[in-house]
């Protein structure tokens, strides 16, 4: 085959857009959000192409307006998620004989249209379901999101391309044909990025797998539209089945069938060390051994050297920690400061919490808006709650939370006496930031205790000007971040730039957006064809002398 078989369009980053006062994107999303919010919406769940309504209807309310309804959705049970594993099986069969180039024009054209006419509804989705600023939207649930798509797109072609040796005259043709998994892929989404919401189900699809997608309940609004630019790009019914059910509910069939050949997992920790456990006591049952890819939690750090720029440190740590109301896996929630800088650090980060602004997205002046649920509200006021009577943890910044209108809580900064104070060591997944100062001469030993802290291993960053500093600290925590840093804040991964995950606790560091991921998502078959096949067994080192 001609290298020309394998060309598709050569995948770059979509543009985020600047939504400046003025700019016509601007227009088009206040527009959107107009429309969105003039109302309400039924979403229902689509299994083999159907919209599936149940008899039980429940609502959808912006997390930082609790008392406007968006619309309602029709939560599924056991019966839906059979349903999905049935249509999905069903679609099988036509879904993998499909040419592939196919199947990429169906991801491609999804890009296009989220790039294009579904831009504004999709942020304006975004920004109301999920509280995110337009800026934390657009680089979510449109850019990273398109890219996931057009990416995956060119390194499905480079697996496909990657054949073995064949010797031209030799006789035979050896080939490695990419099959998809043999039965369906379960894809198990979180509700803080858009992006991994449509790439978990999809990347899976593209590789010519069929899924049962089970989205986080806050953000199932997002994920129906995502499943709408995936049908209105051409997306065969069956082949992506969403379904709005409990986590439980749904493990308890997908782990159970014999047909589950692998899950694409993004959510905590915790969750992902259960399933698997799950999926340990049922192995017996499966056809074929489940692939497990999962991106869990994080406690993302800074150190910085006293060769820093403090200013550079004050900006990576607002924006790395509090940004989405610090709801990133890759939120900065630990930081290791030099004493010699930490009167400037705390002066100019004192300043930039106290101009920020936090409330309704709508507004676009806000920084900060409201966390998801008031599961995570109560969990996250908890933290602040004991910090305020912990001898250990001083709150230098912040400690005020309300959820009367919505589920708000101001940014936080702990400083810790103690290095392996709890908020320096656990996931807490919103905006409070631990801060442990060190003496400066006690770097390599910051080094060190910082390898030894936590449990998770996701993203890092270090600042320093000194190259000796940046050295250490870069062979020092080889282990202790998937993406590392270098006087950048550790939050942003661009899809095809910082390929995405971590190791230890945080998961199987598959790399999102990466050919490592797709790889996941095919068992390879090699073909060898004699096309002149030997008629007599014996060799001839056998023949008479
Ligand atoms: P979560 O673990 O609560 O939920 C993830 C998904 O699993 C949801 O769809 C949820 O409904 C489902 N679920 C929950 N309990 C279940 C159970 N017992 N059985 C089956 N399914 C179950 O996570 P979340 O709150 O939605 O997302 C935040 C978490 O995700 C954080 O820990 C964050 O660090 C992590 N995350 C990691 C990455 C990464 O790339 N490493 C990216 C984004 C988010």
């Amino acid at each position: 085959m001609s290298d020309a078989y394998f060309k598709v369009p050569q995948a770059i980053n979509e543009k985020v857009l600047s939504y400046a006062p003025g700019s016509p994107e601007k227009a088009a999303l206040k527009k959107a959000l107009k429309e969105i919010k003039s109302k309400e919406v039924e979403v229902a769940m689509t299994i083999g192409g159907q919209k599936v309504k149940t008899a039980k209807k429940l609502s959808i309310h912006p997390p930082h307006e609790l008392k406007h309804t968006l619309g309602h959705f029709y939560k599924g049970g056991a019966g839906e998620v059979k349903m999905a594993i049935d249509a999905a099986l069903k679609a099988k069969p036509a879904w993998e004989q499909l040419p592939w180039q196919e199947r990429a024009a169906i991801f491609l054209k999804a890009a296009d249209l989220l790039a294009g006419p579904y831009r504004q509804k999709m942020n304006a989705a975004c920004m109301l379901v999920q509280s995110k600023t337009v800026y934390q939207s657009e680089i979510d649930a449109v850019a990273e999101l398109c890219d996931f798509w057009r990416f995956n797109v060119q390194f499905m072609a480079e697996i496909y391309k990657e054949q073995p040796l064949t010797v031209s005259g030799s006789g035979i043709w050896n080939r490695m044909e990419y099959r998809p998994l043999e039965g369906f892929v379960f894809a198990l989404t979180p509700f803080n990025f858009a992006s991994i919401a449509g790439n978990l189900p999809s990347a899976p699809a593209l590789m010519g797998n069929v899924v049962v997608w089970k989205p986080a309940e806050s953000q199932l609004y997002v994920s129906n539209l995502i499943m709408e630019i995936l049908e209105e790009a051409g997306l065969p019914p069956g082949v992506i089945n969403l379904v709005f059910v409990s986590g439980p509910v749904a493990g308890e069939v997908i782990f159970s069938h014999t047909d589950y050949a692998g899950i694409h997992f993004t959510g905590s920790t915790g969750v992902f060390q259960d399933l698997w456990q799950t999926m340990g006591k049922n192995l017996s049952n499966y056809r074929s051994y489940p692939r497990i890819v999962g991106e869990t939690g994080g406690k993302d750090f800074i150190i910085a050297h006293s060769s820093a720029n403090a200013p550079q440190v004050v900006t990576a740590l607002t924006r790395g920690a509090f940004e989405y109301q610090g709801q990133k896996c890759s939120a900065v929630s630990r930081a290791y400061l030099p004493k010699s800088l930490w009167p400037d650090i705390k002066s100019g980060l004192l300043k930039d919490l106290k101009s920020i602004k936090m409330g309704n997205p709508e507004d676009f002046s806000n920084f900060m808006s409201a966390v998801i649920d008031e599961r995570a509200f109560d969990k996250i006021s908890s933290y602040i709650a004991d910090a305020k009577k912990d001898k250990d943890a001083e709150i230098i910044f912040g400690g005020g939370y309300d959820k009367s209108k919505g589920y708000f809580i101001e940014p936080t900064v702990i400083v810790a006496k103690d290095p392996k104070y709890r908020t320096m060591c656990e996931e807490i997944f919103g905006p409070v930031l631990t801060i442990y100062v060190y003496d400066d001469e006690k770097y390599e030993d910051t080094l060190e205790l910082l390898n030894n802290t936590s449990p998770y291993a996701l993203t890092g960053a270090v600042f320093a000007k000194e190259r000796e500093a940046v050295m250490l600290a870069t062979e020092r925590l080889r282990h202790s971040a998937g993406n590392f840093y270098i006087n950048d804040k550790p939050t942003g991964a661009v899809v095809g730039q910082q390929p995405f995950g971590g190791a230890r606790g945080s998961g199987t560091n598959d790399k999102a957006g990466s050919i490592l991921n797709l790889y996941r998502w095919v068992s390879a078959r090699a073909i060898k064809e004699n096309f002149v096949s030997p008629t007599d067994y014996r060799y001839p080192f056998m023949a008479e002398e």
